[in-house]
């Protein structure tokens, strides 16, 4: 089992990840993201998480990922289990589904790895000159409110 108190390295780049308590941004307390400010990927677990909504959708979103998934070359950052990826969709209030995008899951823990790509299929970056610092914070906008909607396993 993990020592929840130990750093953990983002399994894209090797930079240890900033954790949800020294971030400047609530949503990544509230939503327990570590994320990294070399690439802006973000990693959630429901443990960490502090939000009951967040929470929840993380645990759920694990029952996809205990049997199913692909096996993908990631390392759970948490528990070192090799992760799966799966694709989801957001239903926004209109019924309508957004872009898929894909999301690594841990098999064995709550953990997911999110690469900034895949939320930028969502919410394409402003311009290409913010710094991985600014576009994590404006990804985490996002998250925060794609998790108030019901998530589709495609
Ligand atoms: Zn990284
Ligand atoms: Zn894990």
């Amino acid at each position: 089992m993990a020592d929840p108190t130990e750093a953990h390295i983002c399994p894209r780049d090797g930079s240890p990840l900033v954790p949800p308590a020294e971030s400047d941004r609530s949503a990544y307390i509230r939503h327990g993201i570590h994320h990294c400010d070399t690439c802006a990927g973000m990693l959630l677990n429901a443990e960490a998480a502090e939000d009951a909504i967040c929470a929840t959708k993380l645990e759920e979103m694990h029952e996809g990922f205990t049997e199913e998934g692909t096996p993908v070359d990631i390392d759970c950052p948490f528990c070192d289990a090799q992760m799966r990826v799966r694709n989801f969709a957001f239903q926004r209030i209109d019924g309508s589904l957004t872009e898929p995008i894909e999301i690594d899951g841990c098999p064995n823990c709550t953990s997911f790895w999110l690469d900034a790509g895949e939320l930028h299929r969502l919410s394409p970056p402003a311009n290409g000159d913010r710094t991985a610092r600014v576009e994590a914070n404006a990804l985490a906008v996002v998250l925060e409110i794609l998790f108030q909607l019901p998530i589709v396993l495609l």
